[in-house]
């Protein structure tokens, strides 16, 4: 099976389990772990941030963040469909007890510019919750692996502090948009308070996400972290793993981004098949099947009985992924299967 359902089904390669099985470890509850320490303040450097926080996902990166920035009757700004918005379980009311106000993408993209914010905050009114935090996603998932400009973010961040709000980057997939763009981690960090980034979808680990941001807010989420049963023990043998992946990783998604290309490229070649958005920019590869292909699983099984997995996410939705486990020729290969349902 090629498996193109998301870039988390990857497995550990050689090279790093034979850094977690090396690892120094402590009791991290303890702050004694000396390979998570390690990461931690190596992650956080370069991003041009303070602190880290290791985590075991990006969701709960993204809420301990939510957190930390807001209290009860405070409100984000995000883009409607991003992850902290669709996909993580009704966190920030459930956990935090923050409302979430949605913007439409104006390009389709999962991308927003200044303009969009323009407006946006509340009124100083017992009526109104407060306006607190603004989260971003780079790359933006649902919006394709679309990736923002420094310029847009840029902007977005000044207006954000004239208006003394938190800036938080949902940086799951942060690292595709480094390596699509050749800007360093260090600029995208500049430009926010709180950055998550994922080590477990293009990076290649089986766990880990990381919250970077001031020393103060980093001590805070440490608290947080223990209050949502995040906190662990010898977990400097995951560290090492996201460790290795910062060192021979991150320059080989130009691979996975070529490859999603190929992807791609068979996709718009089949009549009925739309490329959501008609560029691919990173490794995410979504499009919509129209009613002659029947329904986004019908296809997805016809797929399925050629080798190939991808996931249908909506009734006329699909998403390929490309990532470490999956080479050039499988996506060749792949291709070949999309083809062959015209
Ligand atoms: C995957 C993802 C997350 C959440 O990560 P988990 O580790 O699955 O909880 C958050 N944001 C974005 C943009 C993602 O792609």
């Amino acid at each position: 099976m090629i498996d193109l359902r998301s870039d988390t089904v990857t497995q550990p390669t050689p090279g790093m389990m034979a850094a977690m099985m090396g690892a120094r470890v402590g009791d991290d509850v303890f702050g004694e772990d000396p390979t998570v320490n390690a990461l931690e303040q190596r992650t956080a450097a370069l991003f041009g941030l303070e602190a880290g926080l290791f985590v075991p996902s990006g969701t709960m990166a993204n809420q301990i963040a939510v957190r930390v920035h807001c209290r009860t009757q405070d409100e984000i700004l995000l883009e409607t469909t991003s992850h902290i918005c669709l996909w993580e379980a009704g966190g920030a009311a459930a956990l935090s007890g923050v409302t979430l106000r949605t913007l439409d993408s104006p390009t389709g993209d999962g991308l927003l510019g200044d303009s969009d914010f323009a407006d946006k905050v509340r009124p100083d009114d017992m009526h109104s919750v407060r306006t607190r935090l603004v989260c971003l996603e780079n790359t933006h998932n649902r919006g394709g692996g679309t990736v923002y400009s420094p310029d847009a973010i840029n902007a977005i961040s000044r207006w954000a502090r004239h208006h003394k709000l938190g800036m938080h980057l949902d940086g799951a997939r942060v690292w595709n948009a480094i390596v699509k763009t050749g800007v360093p981690a260090k600029v995208w960090g500049s430009m926010f308070d709180t950055v998550n980034v994922c080590f477990s979808k293009g990076l290649g680990t089986p766990v880990g996400s990381m919250l970077l941001g001031p020393k103060d807010l980093i001590a805070h989420g440490r608290r947080v972290r223990k209050l949502f049963g995040g906190a662990m023990r010898q977990i400097g043998f995951l560290a090492a793993a996201c460790d290795y992946a910062l060192d021979h990783h991150i320059s080989r998604l130009a691979e996975d981004h070529a490859n999603a290309k190929v992807v791609a490229d068979a996709v718009a070649e089949v009549p009925g098949f739309t490329l959501k958005p008609h560029e691919v920019e990173t490794n995410l590869v979504w499009f919509e099947v129209d009613a002659r292909h029947g329904s986004a699983k019908e296809v997805a099984e016809r797929l399925k009985a050629k080798g190939v997995l991808v996931a249908p996410l909506g009734t006329r939705v699909i998403r390929a992924v490309t990532h470490l486990d999956v080479s050039r020729e499988q996506c060749m290969k792949a291709a070949e299967a999309i083809h062959s349902l015209v």
